[in-house]
């Protein structure tokens, strides 16, 4: 059998440093416990238009639609920000979200217990904390039309529109109920079901799927507004938060700000299940280049490396190897090993990319 193929589109300013290090793990879990990637590097964001004058070749498109997974870095960075809307670094991850149909965004909020102190939130509140939202990514109000800046009655009007077909709520609802058979096997599914028709008929759906394909999970439906509150007084009460791509955005923001640092934030963008029995999948960090610290080695790769974490649960069945990787980080971080952006009011002395990378390969060595 051939192995399973990534295609790795490491991008702008901090993306090639953090996945460099990324490399270096993918190759140690091929070198020490036989789980051998092809592994294919390509340009995305301000890197593609500098060689070919867009942001995501159609070749590249191409490869990414026929890898089992796709890694990607960051894009962006000032030298991109005064170009046409049409070639500007984010249009080439636009591309690739939309052409791979991936509809259900996966944002961790995971609170390693070296850096509870980092959130806002009291210790005891998020200590331990493992939380997963899946957001409906490729329709809601930030697509559905009509949409635009109307004249009407001598002033103007802004409109958007929230729309949901059943298919679209269907798919996504299935989307969480198998990740939380993986994990806690609870679901709650936020909308505004008492101000919204499209919340009414979310509501629905979720309901219909679960009981005709998942009555072993445990369902709780919850108003959007009351779920960003429970999520700051009580996290922990929470496993897999399903809701639609407006609210998941703001609550997805607020359960990351739980744990602190931007540099600890993976996520994965899951399209339909393939030939090849894997779902379409997008793994990245959530952060952006981070310009002002590009090319200076300070850089946190953990978001990266636990964005491939991911991918070995997500896309290739790999649970046990993805729990040796996050333990792995967890025992770095237990340790006092700090990147500059997890540098507490204590103080000390910051680590940099690389040393983080022989860090983490390290724990992994000793994890054998
Ligand atoms: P950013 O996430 O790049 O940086 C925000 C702050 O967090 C900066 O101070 C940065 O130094 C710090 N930071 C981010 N990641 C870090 C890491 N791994 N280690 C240590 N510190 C880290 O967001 P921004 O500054 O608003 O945007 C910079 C560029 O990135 C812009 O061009 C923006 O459009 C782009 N961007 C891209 C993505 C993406 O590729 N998915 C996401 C967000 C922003």
């Amino acid at each position: 059998m051939s192995n399973p193929t990534l295609l790795i589109l490491a991008g702008d300013g901090i993306g090639p440093e953090v996945m460099a290090q990324v490399e270096r793990v993918i190759a140690w879990f091929g070198d020490k416990r036989g789980l051998a990637f092809d592994v294919e590097n390509d340009l995305v964001g301000g890197a593609a238009y500098d060689k070919h004058g867009t942001p995501l070749h159609d070749d590249t498109m191409a490869k990414a639609m026929a890898a089992d997974a796709v890694l990607l870095g960051a894009v962006g960075g000032p030298a991109y920000d005064d170009l046409d809307f049409s070639v500007k670094p984010e249009r080439g991850l636009l591309r690739l979200r939309k052409e791979m149909d991936l509809f259900s965004n996966l944002r961790p909020a995971q609170c390693f217990d070296a850096l509870a102190d980092f959130s806002s939130l009291k210790r005891d509140i998020v200590a331990g904390l493992d939380i997963m939202i899946v957001r409906e990514l490729t329709s809601g109000s930030y697509f559905g039309e009509p949409r635009g800046i109307f004249e009407e009655d001598g002033q103007r009007v802004g409109i958007n529109t929230q729309r949901y077909t059943e298919a679209e709520i269907d798919r996504v609802a299935r989307s969480a109920f198998e990740l939380a058979r993986r994990r806690g096997n609870k679901v709650c599914s936020m909308e505004k079901a008492n101000v919204m028709e499209s919340g009414i008929l979310w509501r629905e759906v979720v309901t219909a799927v679960h009981k005709a394909d998942y009555a072993d999970v445990e369902l709780s439906h919850m108003y959007a507004d009351n779920g960003a509150m429970q999520l700051v007084r009580a996290p922990k009460q929470f496993d897999v938060i399903l809701t639609d791509n407006l609210f998941g955005d703001i609550l997805s923001d607020c359960a990351a700000m739980l744990t602190g640092s931007l540099g600890m934030l993976p996520s994965a963008s899951l399209g339909a299940v393939g030939e090849n029995g894997r779902p379409k999948a997008l793994y990245e960090p959530v952060h952006g280049s981070a310009p002002d610290i590009s090319g200076q080695g300070k850089a946190n790769p953990i978001a990266c490396i636990l964005s491939f974490a991911m991918a070995l649960r997500y896309s290739f069945d790999q649970g046990e190897d993805a729990t040796r990787l996050e333990t792995a980080i967890e025992k770095v971080l237990s340790g006092g090993a700090r990147t500059g952006d997890l540098m507490g009011p204590e103080g000390g002395k910051p680590i940099s990319t690389t040393e983080m990378g022989d860090a983490i390969l390290a724990a992994l060595d000793a994890s054998l």
